[in-house]
């Protein structure tokens, strides 16, 4: 029997609707580096993402189902371009500006972008790229920058702020179909050309409700949102829709990322909430060490895209009285994947262990581990397995690009419909998983296997260690051997010795590195992770320089 229930489309549209009147009076304020910050209501950036629909409906002419590009900051126009763009059932597609130039060609190309909205200061980048990308008919700017770059592009350029102006603040949007793409994603393409997840109207949606709520990052109208995780890696994490949805204020930091004017926009905006992954928190902690302010307003910090280290989150928590809260995702999980909160009940004496995991999943994340020959992993909290995740804001294939078919076939996803995560852990009997590393990054010693990234956070607790990064060097007795290449605090005396006697009082000896580098930054991906690839590539015969 089917129930007797509506069959409402979940939509980005009712987010932008809901969020623009009944929360009309929050604010969105983005950071301008000098003089005040730029601020707009809830009610101006609803207003304004219906003239811009119109604009890219009437003047650029863009159609249903079309990407429209954006090389943007983290500011109040992208954030009314995640309203707008989608809304009118066109697809936003958000370029990760930090990605090497033929890689952001590749995706260009292979979503067939018409229309790219582009930041005066990124027109570096996007000007010497367009001679390369065919589809490209539009160039809408917002911001300071040098236009001339665009010279004889070839392309249309206009400016954002005339090209929305006096349009109308009210737009019909279309009834959409809640399965229709609305954001298009492209992993950072670490292993071979990136890949395109397509999220859904519905998908978002759910997923917003899913940060929203009590057990996440529960943000609510009573908070002001710091979203440094940048809105083109996997959607800031659902952030920005999620506290349109809410009714939180919203301070954008636009190019302004660097830990001293983080830390000035927390003392003068104060946000109540704010997400990044561990390396910029790593830097906020050193930053407020040296020049110490008032951050008191923080309640939450969600950290997550690498393994949080836990001494990062006790630093924060001793120092300055902020929770931190881990979280584990990926691009193709929306991202939220689990958060770690402990039990109800657990006093806060003995959370350590559950917060230091990656945490729990949702209702509507479903979790298994498989093994090596393909049999299922128990959930003992002891046994390993490859994580593989199944859901409704969980990608279930990849996008085939515009020229292509519309999905391209991949080995990420099993042939009963779950997503291969490569990620290797355990989970508990009550569904806490900790992750030992990705598959790729696990170091393979004689038969056993030896966390990365358990040796890094031990490393990372030893006071005179800034950043630490294990990775596997071939070695002729074992097959591989973990290395170990740490940053050490300014001003640090500690040496090789001293480090391995402070690892081997928590570690297994077997486990212990014999090869040691001192390095003055450990290298980053495009969205500020560790970028081990680039390390066991620079140390892959096994020998330091
Ligand atoms: P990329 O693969 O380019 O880094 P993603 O942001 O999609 O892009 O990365 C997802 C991966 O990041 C996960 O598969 C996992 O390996 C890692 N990751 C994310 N969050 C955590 C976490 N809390 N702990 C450990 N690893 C994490």
């Amino acid at each position: 029997m089917l129930s007797t229930m509506q069959d409402v489309p979940l939509t980005v549209t009712r987010i932008l609707m809901h969020g623009s009147v009944v929360h009309g009076t929050a604010q969105v304020t983005t950071w301008t580096g000098e003089g005040a910050p730029r601020r707009r209501t809830f009610r101006e950036v609803g207003g304004r993402s219906a003239a811009l629909a119109h604009a890219l409906r009437e003047e650029l002419g863009v159609e249903r189902g079309e990407r429209v590009g954006t090389l943007l900051w983290n500011n109040g126009e992208h954030l009314e371009c995640y309203l707008a763009v989608p809304s009118m059932g066109a697809v936003l597609h958000t370029l990760n500006l930090r990605l090497p130039a033929e890689q952001l060609s590749w995706i260009v190309n292979h979503a067939a972008d018409r229309v790219i909205i582009v930041n005066g200061s990124l027109l570096p980048l996007l000007a010497p790229l367009l001679p390369g990308l065919g589809s490209v008919e539009h160039i809408v700017v917002t911001g300071p920058g040098d236009r001339s770059l665009l010279d004889g592009c070839g392309a249309r350029v206009h400016e954002y702020e005339a090209l929305i102006q006096g349009r109308p603040a009210h737009y019909d949007w279309p009834e959409l179909d809640e399965r229709e793409a609305a954001v298009l994603c492209y992993t950072s393409g670490t292993t071979g050309d990136p890949k395109g997840v397509a999220y859904s109207h519905r998908s978002i949606y759910l997923h917003s409700m899913q940060v929203n709520s009590a057990e996440s990052f529960a943000i609510s109208g009573r908070d002001t949102l710091l979203p440094v995780v940048p809105m083109f890696h996997a959607n800031a994490w659902g952030t920005p829709h999620a506290a349109f949805m809410a009714g939180a204020s919203i301070v954008m930091p636009d190019r302004f990322l660097q830990p001293e004017p983080l830390a000035e926009m927390i003392e003068s905006v104060r946000p109540t909430i704010a997400a990044a992954v561990p390396t910029i928190w790593q830097g906020l902690l050193a930053e407020l060490e040296a020049k110490p302010r008032d951050v008191a307003c923080l309640r939450n910090v969600y950290i997550g895209g690498a393994a949080c280290p836990p001494a990062l989150m006790k630093e924060f928590e001793e120092r300055h009285g902020i929770r931190v809260v881990h979280a584990w995702g990926m691009t193709e999980t929306s991202p939220l994947g689990t958060l770690a909160q402990p039990p109800a009940g657990v006093p806060d004496e003995d959370a350590w262990p559950y917060r230091v995991s990656q945490g729990r999943f949702p209702a509507s994340v479903q979790a298994r581990l498989t093994a090596p020959d393909g049999g299922r992993v128990p959930w003992d909290g002891t046994t390993a397995g490859e994580l593989e995740v199944r859901g409704p804001w969980i990608a279930g294939a990849y996008y085939g690009g515009a020229a292509g078919e519309p999905f391209r076939p991949d080995d990420k996803f099993t042939e009963d419909g779950w997503l291969k995560t490569g990620d290797v852990g355990t989970i508990t009997p009550d569904g806490y998983l900790t992750l030992t590393d990705r598959a790729k990054d696990v170091i393979k010693s004689g038969g056993e296997w030896i966390s990365s990234v358990e040796l890094e956070n031990q490393l990372m607790g030893h006071p005179e260690v800034a950043e630490a990064a294990v990775v596997a060097v071939p070695d002729d007795k074992w097959g591989e051997r973990p290395l170990a290449a740490v940053v050490l605090k300014e001003g640090a005396t500690v040496d090789y010795e001293a480090l391995r006697a402070f690892l081997a009082e928590r570690i297994a000896r077997w486990q212990l590195p014999e090869r040691w580098t001192l390095i003055p930054a450990v290298p980053k991906t495009s969205v500020g992770k560790f970028d081990k690839k680039l390390l066991r590539k620079q140390y892959a015969d096994g020998e330091l320089d």
